[in-house]
């Protein structure tokens, strides 16, 4: 049996610094869990522009195909602002999500108690939040054709996009809510404009489709995107998975991840079809960017690249009992007081280093023992 394998692209910026942490946390599991991965690193973004002349290199992409899940920090950085937009260091992600057919965005908005105070909304409103918003990330209207800007022929200028999903689109990423579901709260909420939109009425009908034929055990609601957006920052408890499109999930996942706080602390997980080894296709990344105005003090907060790397152990190892278990750590650490700067609220407390939280993370998975 060989081991499960990992591709980590730390990229640029602070994803170096933030990955370091999460090599610490995959060499304990290793040791202490048993759960040994074949690591291999490579580059994306702008440190691949540095050494390739192209923000990612074609033996990268070959190998991101290959292995069982893709870890990456960050790209980009103000070095790279004035590059030609092929080789800009975002199309380096851009490709890898693109040839990994990378359909399902999943989204966690999840908050651990001892950050409740640093939410926009009331702490009982969000203390225990636990939802995921799955996006579908290869369609809709960012994609359709036709688009584009013309003339309109009466001296004016016309701005056109096109949403466009197909039955086999919006099933497969529908699919992919109800599983999530299963291992979760059972309750997948569908959001769309289905009272003006006739993509709407479509994404409506598969979406039910797929539930009578496939997952009639698994509650399911609908809900308009505008209606949605409310009930999110009303009472977002009532919701376990929402399934959305393109752009409804664009906005409503950022939406949903404010609820929460820090940046610093928002993992995803971008999904694709199962590979011959029933794993889905994966890559693992923090929501955030690479943070230029941080980079190499120390500050930067490691928690969500460590918490993306918890979403690999659990929808790409099925290991969702470790993946619990780190979560907790860091659930300790954060109540027992550890601080990167990005969390430090009103209180005013010394903050700790990047390679501090990650050390503090690794101490409390070593007392879970
Ligand atoms: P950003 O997410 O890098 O930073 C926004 C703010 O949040 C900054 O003040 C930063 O210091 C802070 N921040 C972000 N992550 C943090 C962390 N882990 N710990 C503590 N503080 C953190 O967004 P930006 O400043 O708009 O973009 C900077 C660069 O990153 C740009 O080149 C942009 O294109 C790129 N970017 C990349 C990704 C990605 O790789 N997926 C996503 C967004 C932006």
């Amino acid at each position: 049996m060989t081991n499960p394998s990992i591709l980590i692209l730390p990229g640029d910026g602070i994803g170096p610094e933030v990955m370091t942490e999460v090599r610490k946390v995959i060499g304990w599991f290793a040791d202490k869990r048993g759960l040994a991965f074949d690591v291999s690193e490579d580059l994306v973004g702008g440190a691949a522009y540095d050494a390739h002349g192209t923000p990612l290199h074609d033996d990268t992409m070959a190998k991101a195909l290959e292995v069982d899940a893709v870890l990456l920090g960050a790209v980009g950085g103000p070095k790279y602002d004035d590059l030609d937009f092929s080789v800009k260091p975002e199309r380096g992600l851009l490709r890898l999500r693109k040839e990994m057919d990378l359909f399902s965005n999943l989204r966690p908005a999840q908050c651990f108690d001892a950050l409740a105070d640093f939410s926009s909304l009331k702490k009982d409103i969000i203390a225990g939040l636990d939802i995921m918003i799955v996006r579908e990330l290869t369609s809709g209207v960012y994609f359709g054709e036709p688009r584009g800007i013309m003339d309109d022929n009466e001296g004016g200028r016309v701005g056109i996009n096109t949403q466009r999903y197909t039955t086999e689109e919006i099933r497969r990423v529908a699919r992919s809510a109800f599983e999530l579901a299963k291992r979760r709260g059972n309750k997948v909420c569908s959001m769309e404009k289905a009272n003006v939109m006739e993509s709407g009425i479509l994404w409506r009908e598969e979406v039910q489709w797929v539930h009578d034929n496939e997952y009639p055990d698994v509650e399911l609601s609908h809900m308009y995107a505008d209606a949605g957006a409310m009930q999110l920052v009303r009472w977002p408890k009532q919701f376990d998975v929402i399934v959305t499109d393109n752009l409804f999930g664009d906005l409503l996942s950022d939406c949903a991840a404010m609820l929460t706080g820090s940046l610093g602390m928002l993992p995803s997980a971008s999904l694709g079809a199962p590979m011959e080894n029933g794993r889905p296709k994966a890559l693992y990344e923090p929501v955030h960017g690479s943070a230029p105005d941080i980079t190499g003090q120390g500050k930067a907060n490691p928690i969500a690249c460590i918490l993306s790397f918890a979403m690999a152990l659990r929808y790409s190892f099925d290991q969702g009992d470790e993946a619990t278990r780190l979560e907790t750590a860091i659930e300790t650490v954060l109540a027992d007081g550890h601080r990167t700067a990005d969390l430090i609220g009103e209180e005013g407390r010394a903050p700790i280093s990047t390679a501090e939280m990650g050390d503090a993370i690794v101490a409390a998975l070593e007392n879970s023992l």
